[in-house]
């Protein structure tokens, strides 16, 4: 007679610093922080951030045994991502990667058809992911592996006789995709081995490195496919096709159609997009996407060309119109965001290389720069004093700070989290400062001012309890203490500690004489204290 096996119990245990013993996050709270950095894309965000969302808490879920999956197997969500250049593809799994915490590494497929040879090659993904996590397995185990143009290993009908090495490269990734156990070698060290001298002399253990948990998003244009999937809608119903030719225009994006058959018409094994249960598809970038990508101030694209100006101490600031030219000349590119680095770059390099050798610190970037860089750069040091520079560069500060004032207003769901205080116009200013003085991203900026506002919160808590009053700072104070803290770069406790420990005995004394125990804390406490002393003794 036959007996059910028993399950099989997985013998790991998450150690404490394994980032899925807490992890907790929600599919719409990954796609709002998402919402910060990525525009459009909104089908393809939601499916992703969801579907990565699941299979970490699946995995979490698997590892600490829940009596459900104890006899079934853990089934990867891993992801095919449809979509044409610089559109956002790699930058959603990085964006992800980076918000969970887990090592992520990118490899070409093309790597491993040019040279013909499998197996060995593609393992090296593996490895690489091993480095990426610093030689750390219990991270290295839960990472994420981008592999793109994937497309280039599809096997294309036409191949007279087996097409050995594309098929070959599909064929070896699918045990990694599965779960294979890869052996880490060291560069220089050939094997790597472990010593566990728990278990008895000499015994040593090769480092491997299980695939089991790890996310595979493989990634490519799929050119060609879309005549795939239009004529087998054709043959489907030609009802359907005309209905949706007829009612969108003509730049209708056929790949949202896309059906696992298709991608084996295409040229992939069965079992190779069996192994791909979500396939999300990107669309191009419109002109309008271009600018807003531009537009946001947390757009690292803009904030490393700040920086590269930065360096030599000019402030660049762009105006409204500068970035919608920007975005104009990119999108005749074709090749979504990535043309804006290039329209950057060349709008730019001459001011680059020529202006740190002046006395200027600054540089309003207009349409009219954008249009005819060299015409511009010329008139400038032709004419270095004119109030055409200044005037230019306050426009596009006023424009900057009317973007940052957009976003603040705009609700993203995660930038309210980050907000909770109020922002009054002073902590505008000074939330504008940190940005434009450091270059980084407003969210940046945000999280450093709402963690100045909470210490000052807690300090408030803390004076009180020490003293056994009620202190309240009011708005002012807050605000005058912000500016100080950024401004001359002090820690909130010392600062206050530094003003409010003087008021500590008249605090007191109050309590006791007047029977009062709520104490309004104002910014005169700070920039008068003798004032702020007679008029609590008076009032
Ligand atoms: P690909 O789709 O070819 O993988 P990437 O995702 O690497 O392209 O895009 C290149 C860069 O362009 C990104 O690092 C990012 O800065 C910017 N970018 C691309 N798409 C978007 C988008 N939808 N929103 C914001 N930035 C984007």
């Amino acid at each position: 007679m036959l007996k059910a096996g028993k399950p099989k119990i997985e013998r790991i245990n998450l150690t404490q610093s394994n980032f899925l013993l807490n992890f907790d996050l929600k599919p719409v709270e990954l796609e709002a922080y998402l919402d910060e950095y990525l525009i459009g894309q909104n089908f393809a965000k939601g499916i992703i951030a969801t579907k990565i969302c699941t299979h970490f808490h699946k995995a979490k879920s698997f590892l600490m045994r829940e009596p459900i999956y104890e006899n079934v197997g853990f089934v990867k969500n891993n992801i095919i991502i449809i979509g044409p250049t610089g559109v956002g593809k790699t930058f959603i799994i990085k964006l992800i990667a980076k918000k969970l915490g887990v090592p992520f590494i990118k490899g070409d497929a093309t790597k491993f058809s040019e040279t013909g040879y499998v197996g060995g090659d593609v393992e090296d993904l593996v490895r690489d992911l091993y480095y990426e996590a610093g030689g750390d397995l219990e991270k290295a185990r839960f990472g994420i592996i981008y592999l793109d143009e994937i497309d280039k290993i599809a096997s294309p009908g036409e191949v007279i006789g087996p097409d050995v090495s594309r098929t070959g490269v599909q064929r070896a990734l699918l045990k990694l995709l599965e779960e294979t156990e890869v052996e880490i070698k060291m560069p220089h060290e050939g094997l790597q081995i472990m010593e566990y001298p728990d278990e008895g002399k000499n015994k040593r253990k090769k480092i491997t490195l299980n695939t089991k948990y790890i996310l595979f998003v493989v990634s490519g244009a799929f050119q060609g496919l879309e005549e795939i999937i239009k004529k087998r809608l054709k043959k489907q119903s030609l009802g359907f096709l005309s209905e949706i030719e007829g009612k969108e225009d003509k730049k209708i994006n056929y790949m949202k159609f896309v059906t696992p058959e298709d991608l084996v018409a295409y040229g992939f094994e069965r079992e190779f997009v069996g192994r791909f249960p979500v396939i999300a598809v990107f669309d191009p970038l419109t002109e309008e996407e271009l600018y807003q990508i531009l537009a946001n101030p947390n757009n690292v694209i803009m904030l490393n060309k700040k920086r590269d100006f930065k360096v030599y101490g000019i402030d660049l600031a762009f105006t409204d119109t500068a970035l919608r030219e920007i975005a104009k000349l990119a999108y005749k590119d074709n090749t979504g965001a990535r043309a804006l680095v290039r329209v950057l770059e060349s709008s730019l390099i001459s001011f680059e290389r020529i202006l740190p050798s002046k006395s200027i610190n600054y540089l309003g970037v207009t349409e009219e720069l954008v249009r005819d860089p060299e015409g511009y750069l010329k008139a400038m040091l032709n004419n270095p004093s004119s109030d055409k520079w200044v005037e230019a560069y306050t426009r596009a500060l006023n424009d900057e700070r009317q973007r940052v004032i957009e976003y603040l207003e705009s609700k993203k769901p995660y930038s309210k989290e980050v907000k909770s205080f109020e922002i009054t116009p002073k902590r505008l200013n000074l939330l504008f400062e940190i940005y434009k003085g450091e270059d980084i991203e407003l969210i940046q900026a945000l999280e450093r001012l709402n963690h100045i506002y909470h210490q000052i919160k807690a300090y408030e808590t803390s004076f009180s309890r020490r003293n056994q009053i009620q202190a309240v700072f009011t708005e002012d104070a807050i605000d005058h203490i912000m500016e100080e803290v950024v401004r001359k770069d002090q820690g909130v406790f010392p600062f206050c500690e530094k003003f409010l420990s003087r008021f500590e005995y008249t605090f007191s004394l109050l309590k006791e004489t007047l029977q009062r125990n709520r104490f309004y804390i104002t910014r005169l406490a700070f920039v008068n204290p003798d004032r702020y002393l007679e008029e609590l003794i008076t009032n």
